[in-house]
């Protein structure tokens, strides 16, 4: 079977990394893919909301099965582009439909369709500028830490928690009547603060059944300590150390059940990964977040503890037999260790070259920011450049030997956290 990735991130080397071992692979493409996807298969310089561009690499191609990494093309409706097209209609998309998509795309939609189904999450109010005054008194009513969603996409950076009432009201002004984040903070999730530990778990699933993944931990800033600005994500572990099997029985049948069968209930297809962050509250789970495909780096440390054939899962999941599939999970521990370009998530320069990735052993190099010059050398492409994933008995095993190889590989002003998995015992 031929098939197309799209995507250039860590996530994305990883399951073409993970296909390559497939059997029932033949040619495997990546749009636009980075140095290392075009060291397991053939990178098609084409971007990943070219739908035309797509279309013409999968006809020539002769794709049967596309994989959509990133959640903006699936936003923007590739998977219905996908089925409103005589030529390309019967192949395969693995990521939801633009209405489905809205679970990550739109924060309000996300909120009603847990509301309805009676999945636990915080509770919110969602706001316009048309009933700007009544935003500011429902945050006069909460108790700080306040916390403001822009409803649509941000790139991650669309949610300000703020500790000052004043500061706040003036933060949903600047969201509503201002258009902060443009047109994704038209309208505003305001909820209720969760203080607990986060943590993620993510499903393959069909629209009906579903297979579980392992769970993940990411940490998203760039400081020591879970300090300073918000990243693509520094490093992450599989699985949780502190999800013991009850906390994810309830999971299960809190968060993970209630959602497969409301999107039965709503009349909602779905073909592809679900990822549920969750901040866990007295041993309770509380739905943070939907987001419509895995999650990176998370994706480094999830996919390479899945045993079984990852395309065998992705065929069951076009032919609506995911019910028959079973999924074989590695017993072993998983992290991952980012470098990323100094500077990031800030300003960052990009073409320096990267040497040492042959010296990294027993671990597995992921690239993410990476391009391959014309005399094979690598360079930096990105502020996020190399996730280094590595096993082990536990974390703190698996962790001791992704730092060791993150001293091998180099570039000029290569930053890293020193601290994954702190806060985990
Ligand atoms: P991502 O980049 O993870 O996709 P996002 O922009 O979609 O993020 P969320 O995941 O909803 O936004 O929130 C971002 C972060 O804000 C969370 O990881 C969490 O740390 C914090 N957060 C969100 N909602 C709450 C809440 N109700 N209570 C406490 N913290 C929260």
């Amino acid at each position: 079977m031929n098939i197309l990735i799209i995507g250039s991130g860590g996530r994305e080397h990883a399951i073409a990394w993970k296909l390559s071992q497939s059997e029932k692979l033949n040619q495997l493409f990546i749009a636009p893919g980075n140095a290392g996807t075009s060291e397991v298969g053939t990178n098609v310089n084409i971007g990943v909301s070219d739908f035309l561009g797509i279309k013409k690499t999968v006809l020539e191609n002769e794709i049967e099965l596309v994989i959509v990494g990133p959640e903006v093309p699936l936003v923007e409706g590739i998977h219905d582009f996908f089925l409103g097209d005589n030529e390309i209609k019967n192949v395969a998309v693995i990521g939801p439909q633009q209405y489905a998509a809205q679970l990550e795309g739109s924060k309000e939609f996300a909120k009603e369709f847990m509301e309805r189904h009676g999945i636990p999450t915080a509770v919110y109010k969602s706001f316009t500028n048309e009933n700007l005054t009544e935003g500011h008194s429902f945050i006069e009513g909460l108790n700080a830490p306040y916390v403001l969603k822009a409803d649509g996409l941000a790139a991650g950076k669309g949610v300000v928690i703020l500790n000052d009432l004043q500061e706040a009201k003036d933060e949903l002004t600047d969201m509503l009547t201002n258009e902060k984040f443009g047109e994704a903070s038209s309208t505003v999730v305001i909820e209720e603060f969760l203080d607990g530990i986060e943590m993620s778990c993510f499903i393959l699933t069909d629209g009906t059944s579903y297979v579980n993944l392992p769970s993940a931990k990411d940490y998203k800033r760039i400081g020591e300590g879970d300090v300073g600005l918000n990243t693509g994500g520094m490093g992450a572990v599989s699985p949780v150390p502190f999800a013991s099997k009850e906390l994810l029985e309830k999971i299960e049948e809190k968060v993970i059940k209630r959602t497969v069968d409301g999107l039965i209930k709503d009349g909602i297809p779905y073909k592809g990964f679900i990822f549920f962050g969750l901040i866990i509250v007295n041993n309770e789970p509380m739905v943070i977040e939907y987001n419509c495909r895995m999650g990176d780096p998370e994706t480094e440390v999830v996919i390479p503890l899945v045993q079984s054939d990852l395309l065998e899962l992705f065929i069951a999941t076009a032919n609506n037999s995911l019910d028959k599939a079973s999924v074989k999970i590695d017993e072993r521990s998983a992290t991952t260790v980012m470098l990323v370009s100094g500077g990031y998530p800030e300003a960052y320069e990009k073409g320096k070259k990267i040497t040492g990735v042959e010296n990294v052993k027993d671990s597995i190099v992921f690239h993410a920011g990476t391009a391959k010059k014309e005399d094979n050398s690598i360079v930096t492409n990105g502020g996020r450049v190399i996730a280094i994933t590595s096993f082990g008995s536990d974390f703190k095993e698996a962790l001791a030997t992704s730092y060791k190889n993150v001293e091998k590989v180099n570039f000029e002003k290569k930053n890293f956290r020193t601290d994954i998995g702190f806060d985990l015992g």
